[in-house]
C-alpha cells in the first residue's frame, strides 16, 4: 500500500491535475458500477434516447423504475474518495474535475467547477419547450400521480434506474411538462445513443489540453465519451494516470495504472500531499484522518 500511495502521490504532487471520474468513484457511496468488477450486472438494456423519445411505453418504464431508483440516488452521500478529490482541489493540486457520473456527488463533497459530462439526475428538462425544473419537484408530482406506488427494488444502477416487475410498471402514471402543458419530460442526463452537448465537450477538451496530468478515477473508459479525453491527452504528450479496479480501455495510453479501492487510496494520497485534515478547514462534514494514523492497508 505504501508503494501504491507513493506511486500516485508522486505525479499528483506536481499539481495541474485534471480529474476524469467514473462510476467506480461512487460505488462506495452505494451506487453500483454495473461495468466494474464488483457491480451487479445490469439485467436489462439501458434506455436509449431513441426509445425514450419515440415510445411512450418505454418512457413509462423508465420513469417507473427511475421514480424508485431516484430515492436511492437522492439519499446517497459522497464518500472518502470524493472528499479526497476536494481536498486536493482546495490545496491547489487539482485544477479541474470532469465526471461521467450523474449523481452530483463531487459537488456535494464540496468540489467546485465540476463539469458533469453526462448531466445531472437531479435536473429535469422538457424536450418540447426546454423548460428546466428540479427533480424534487417532479418527484412530488409523480408521487401525487401514483399514490401508494410501491414495488420491490432489486438493484439500482448508476443512472438511477432500478429493476421493477412489469405489473408495477404497467400501472405507473407519467406526467408532462407544466410549463407548456404537453411536453415530454426527460432527466437532464445524456442517454445511450445521445451525444454530449458540443460546448460541454469543448470545455472538457480545453481543460485536458491545459492539464499537466490527466488523472482517471474509477472509469473503465468503455465509452468514447470519456475515453476521447485520454486519447487527446496522450496525443499531446500529457501524462495519463489511471486508478481503477480492473483493466480499462485507456491503459495502453497511461504512464501509470493503479488497481485499488478509491475510497481508501485517495484519502491516503491526500494525507500524504496535503497533510491529514489539512485542506478540510471550514468543511465540517469531512471526517479527517487524525495525524499519525496508521497507513490504510489495501
Ligand atoms: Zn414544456
Amino acid at each position: 500500500m505504501t508503494e501504491t500511495i507513493d506511486a500516485l502521490a508522486g505525479p499528483v504532487s506536481g499539481g495541474g491535475v485534471v480529474v476524469l471520474s467514473g462510476a467506480g468513484l461512487s460505488t462506495e457511496s452505494g451506487i453500483p458500477d454495473y461495468r466494474g468488477p464488483s457491480g451487479a450486472a445490469r439485467r436489462h438494456t439501458p434506455m436509449t434516447y431513441q426509445a425514450f423519445t419515440r415510445d411512450a411505453d418505454a418512457r413509462r418504464r423508465y420513469w417507473a423504475r427511475s421514480h424508485v431508483g431516484w430515492r436511492l440516488i437522492a439519499r446517497s452521500e459522497p464518500n472518502d474518495g470524493h472528499r479526497a478529490v476536494t481536498r486536493l482541489q482546495r490545496a491547489g493540486l487539482v485544477d479541474g474535475i470532469i465526471t461521467q457520473n450523474v449523481d452530483g456527488l463531487h459537488t456535494a463533497a464540496g468540489g467546485t467547477g465540476v463539469v458533469e459530462l453526462h448531466g445531472r439526475l437531479d435536473e429535469v428538462v422538457c424536450l418540447d419547450c426546454g423548460n428546466a425544473t428540479s427533480r424534487e419537484e417532479l418527484d412530488r408530482r409523480l408521487r401525487e400521480a401514483n399514490p401508494g406506488f410501491e414495488a420491490h427494488v432489486d438493484a439500482v444502477n448508476p443512472d438511477g434506474d432500478v429493476d421493477l416487475p412489469d405489473a408495477a410498471v404497467a400501472r405507473f402514471r407519467t406526467v408532462d411538462c407544466t410549463f407548456c402543458g404537453t411536453g415530454v419530460l426527460k432527466p437532464d442526463v445524456v442517454f445511450f445513443g445521445e451525444t454530449v452537448p458540443a460546448p460541454r465537450v469543448a470545455r472538457c477538451f480545453a481543460m485536458v489540453e491545459a492539464a499537466r496530468l490527466l488523472l482517471v478515477l474509477g472509469s473503465s473508459l468503455t465509452v468514447m465519451s470519456g475515453r476521447r479525453f485520454v486519447l487527446r491527452a496522450a496525443k499531446l504528450g500529457i501524462p495519463v494516470v489511471i486508478v481503477n479496479q480492473g483493466p480499462t480501455r485507456g491503459d495502453a495510453y497511461a504512464q501509470l495504472t493503479v488497481d485499488a479501492p478509491l475510497g481508501r487510496l485517495l484519502p491516503a494520497v491526500a494525507d500524504r500531499l496535503v497533510g491529514a485534515g489539512a485542506g478540510a478547514a471550514g468543511f465540517g462534514e469531512v471526517g479527517a484522518v487524525p495525524a499519525g494514523a496508521a497507513p490504510v492497508a489495501l
